[in-house]
């Protein structure tokens, strides 16, 4: 057992009171928020930790606040190119003697950073797992004083994990090369087995672990049942117009439909999958990571190297693969902490796709076996009616978790219907036609239509046969989509001609005997989306989780705009979302009022400062 931590001495002084004040002056946030606090000390007294924080979480701050206190020069480990050079530029930005090395830097670049290095005037280096752990990179740091190794997206070292990169195995080898050193493992999404994984691999069984709650209070989630999916997609860009946001779809010719449908809507729209060449994709992420407004349609190809922190929306134009993947997906809004959106639709013909992923993608049935779960757990969660980010909560571990009182459920709750009759029926019909029909042929078998050929006709004679007259056809296929989301049917035979299969006959047998209920969410309830949209948008606004919409916030990012190509950097490199809205709100007319908003350091305040408070004024005039 551990003892209570000793309360703090009042006397004696704050032993985070230097790092406050490098976060306050470097960084111009007021105080630490979250488990910030608590890993910085770990990591300031020279020991290892292990930090899971949610995306927007602020993990960055757990190594750059050390890193400026520590003597030496931190090490940050990352496994992407596009972040790395995004968070050197925003250091930069903000008077932080910065530099990394990759395989994308100028060679002249390149000598200055090495030279500064071996001068010791660096705080920060970014580097690539290869680039640390070759022997070039190696002899390097063996001279430099080390401050700290961080290591980011520590996820990477598991194979549980989905972004499995095996380069960060040989991370572990760290621990014997700079014994003295402090490691921290950073990561967002990493759930028991995952972080058991990580410190395994990463030699960091000692290490003390900080899990945060993966409570992401300014994400507004929704999931929705497809239903003319591309229109609606088309409808919820437009309402958000001028916003960043991301689209995943789940093939190459729909994101490129879905890109092009936009644009057609006055919607600025890039499509991006692996099917393009290199370079266009380069320029189309460059394109979305430099502005504010643009839309990518994309397949998860586009992933890890989104570090934008002013994504606005999230919507998955097809279901991802798991809870773990909807979470990082959608987790990619908001990452500044200000409003955003995360909506979700599906249908159980992205069932059947994954579980065609999985049964294409390996051979081990255990692995087959957790994957179709994880997938099943998926579509219940979407398809269920529980608030959408307890329901994430609780998934990851969390307990105790209150809804959110934001998202779809919480704020229109979904009427459900015992339909255990009529999953009973279905199942039946099912079996009695063999198991050799698809989902419209049962249905219409079912309700008895007039049979369409010689194999209908002989399944007519069925006791099965119109006995699901009394209903119509979108309420059989909530039964059948309910039923496949629960694993009791599965869609077998060949993938463009699926039939309906008997998947769980204990399950079924439940089923038949009335011992296990099936609830399906009451069909014919659409209307209510505008109001739902609406209503989100006032509580938002009541709960002060919404962006200024002044004139004055337009104009600041306009502001920010011109700043930002100037420099050739993001516009969130100058200031986020979230401090332009604060600077609107407040309208302070002098340089320490501005300084007092979250955001808001010196550097910034010297160099930006004059501009933006002249706005402020010209505003109030
Ligand atoms: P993560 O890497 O965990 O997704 P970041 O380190 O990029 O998150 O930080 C997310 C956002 O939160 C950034 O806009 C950052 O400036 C802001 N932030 C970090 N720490 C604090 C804090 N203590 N107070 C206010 N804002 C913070
Ligand atoms: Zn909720």
């Amino acid at each position: 057992m551990s003892l209570p931590a000793p309360l703090p001495d009042p006397l004696l002084p704050d032993p985070l009171a230097p790092a406050r004040d490098v976060l306050r002056r470097v960084f111009g946030h007021p105080d630490f928020r979250g488990l910030q606090g608590d890993v910085i000390t770990e990591v300031l007294a020279g020991r290892d930790a292990l930090a899971i924080l949610p995306t927007g979480g602020g993990k960055s701050m757990c190594y750059q606040v050390p890193a400026l206190l520590r003597e030496g020069v931190a090490v940050v480990v990352s496994p992407l190119i596009a972040l790395m050079q995004d968070q050197v530029a925003t250091l930069k930005d903000a008077g932080v003697r910065a530099g990394r090395l990759d395989s994308s830097l100028p060679p002249a670049e390149r000598l200055d950073v090495l030279a500064a290095l071996s001068e010791g005037m660096l705080d920060l280096l970014y580097v690539s797992p290869e680039g640390l752990m070759s022997g070039a990179g190696l002899d390097r740091l063996k001279h430099a004083k080390i401050a700290l190794i961080a290591i980011d997206e520590a996820h990477c070292v598991s194979q549980w994990g989905h972004d499995f990169r095996p380069d960060y195995r040989s991370l572990g080898r760290l621990a014997e090369l700079f014994p003295n050193v402090p490691r921290l493992a950073v990561t967002a999404t990493a759930d028991r087995e995952t972080q058991a994984d990580i410190r395994r691999q990463l030699k960091l069984e000692h290490a003390r672990t900080f899990v945060a709650s993966f409570d992401r209070p300014n994400l507004a989630l929704a999931a929705e049942r497809k239903a003319n999916p591309q229109k609606r997609i088309v409808d919820l860009a437009r309402e958000r117009k001028g916003q960043a946001g991301i689209v995943y779809a789940g093939t190459r010719d729909s994101t490129e439909q879905i890109a092009a449908a936009l644009e057609n809507a006055g919607v600025r729209a890039f499509a991006y999958h692996a099917g393009l060449d290199a370079r266009l994709r380069e320029k189309r992420q460059h394109t979305f990571q430099n502005e504010d407004d643009v839309v990518m349609a994309a397949t998860i190809a586009f992933g890890m190297g989104v570090d934008k922190p002013d994504v606005r929306f999230v919507i998955h134009a097809d279901a991802p693969r798991s809870i773990e993947a909807y979470w990082q997906e959608v987790g990619r809004a908001g990452r500044d902490g200000a409003p955003a959106d995360g909506i979700a639709l599906y249908g159980a013909g992205d069932l059947r796709r994954t579980l065609r992923f999985i049964e294409e993608g390996t051979t081990d049935p255990a692995v087959k076996a957790a994957q179709a779960k994880k997938a099943r757990q998926l579509f219940s969660f979407l398809d269920g009616m529980t608030c959408r980010r307890a329901g994430v909560r609780r998934y990851f571990g969390e307990e105790n978790v209150e809804p959110c009182g934001a998202c779809d459920v919480c704020l229109d709750p979904p009427a459900s219907v015992d339909a255990t009759e009529w999953a009973a029926k279905a199942i039946s019909a099912v079996l009695r036609t063999d198991q050799r029909f698809g989902r419209a042929r049962v249905i219409a078998h079912l309700m008895g239509r007039p049979a369409q050929n010689a194999a209908d006709e002989a399944y007519a004679s069925k006791t099965t046969y119109g006995i699901g007259a009394d209903v119509d056809e979108n309420h059989w296929k909530a039964v059948f989509d309910q039923l496949l989301f629960d694993g009791v049917l599965v869609e077998g035979g060949e993938d463009m001609r699926p039939v309906l299969q008997v998947a769980d006959d204990e399950a079924t047998r439940a089923i038949f005997r009335k011992e296990r209920e099936i609830r399906i969410r009451e069909v014919a309830k659409k209307s209510g989306r505008r109001d739902v949209d609406e209503r989100r948008a006032v509580r938002a606004a009541k709960k002060g989780v919404t962006l200024n919409s002044s004139p004055l916030f337009t104009q600041l990012r306009a502001w920010r705009r011109e700043k930002a190509a100037e420099q050739d950097v993001p516009p969130y490199v100058i200031f986020h979302d979230a401090t332009l809205s604060a600077i609107a709100d407040a309208k302070p007319k002098t340089l320490p009022d501005l300084g007092r908003i979250s955001g808001v350091g010196e550097a910034k305040l010297k160099r930006y400062g004059a501009e933006v408070v002249a706005l402020c004024i010209l505003e109030g005039a």
